[in-house]
């Protein structure tokens, strides 16, 4: 859990108004998390932080990429991602998340953002994501096109051949 524990951010111990910090996260924080969706990746995180009046105010950069399995062959891909991302937190009794207001408990005063990173960053993946063109798993293609040759191949044949070219067939086959 050691890369994770870089991602708990100490805002009770901040003394400056504005600060600033960066996160390099690999393979390892993908799985410490272990979540759904993501298994592998690099990303680069940004992280400015104000100090204002009863709250902070964090602005997230992310930038990098993660490995994903492409759509159409299921081998892995890198996916780019970039986002920018608002929270507001303030110190409360106990914790809750509400659209991008988190409430920390003031005795800890401590945010964990390593589940809001991975978010911040499943959200922006494409609903679709495949390989570029001609880059898919090339058994993977061959099969697929395979499938669909046949599907289309199936559905000629069960066609009943247009009577004038029955003809014209007879005819081709006299001469
Ligand atoms: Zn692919």
């Amino acid at each position: 859990m050691g890369s994770l524990e870089l991602l708990k951010i100490d805002l009770k111990g901040l003394k400056e108004e504005e600060s600033s910090l960066s996160f390099d996260l690999d393979d390892r924080y993908f799985a410490a998390l272990d979540g759904a969706d993501v298994k592998r990746g690099s990303l680069h995180v940004s992280v400015s932080i104000r100090k204002a009046t009863g709250f902070f105010e964090l602005l997230f950069h992310t930038e990098g990429t993660v490995i994903i399995p492409c759509d159409r062959c299921l081998d892995d891909m890198a996916q780019p991602v970039e986002t920018d991302n608002r929270l507001v937190v303030k110190f409360g009794s106990e914790y809750s998340e509400e659209d991008d207001i988190i409430v920390v408990p003031e005795d800890e005063g401590i945010l964990d953002t390593s589940w809001i990173i991975y978010e911040f960053v499943a959200l922006v993946i494409p609903i679709r994501h495949v390989h570029a063109p001609g880059k898919c798993n090339p058994a993977m293609t061959q099969a697929l096109e395979e499938l669909s040759a046949d599907r289309s191949s199936d559905e000629e044949s069960n066609q009943p051949i247009d009577p004038r070219w029955e003809k014209l067939l007879k005819l081709k086959e006299k001469s």
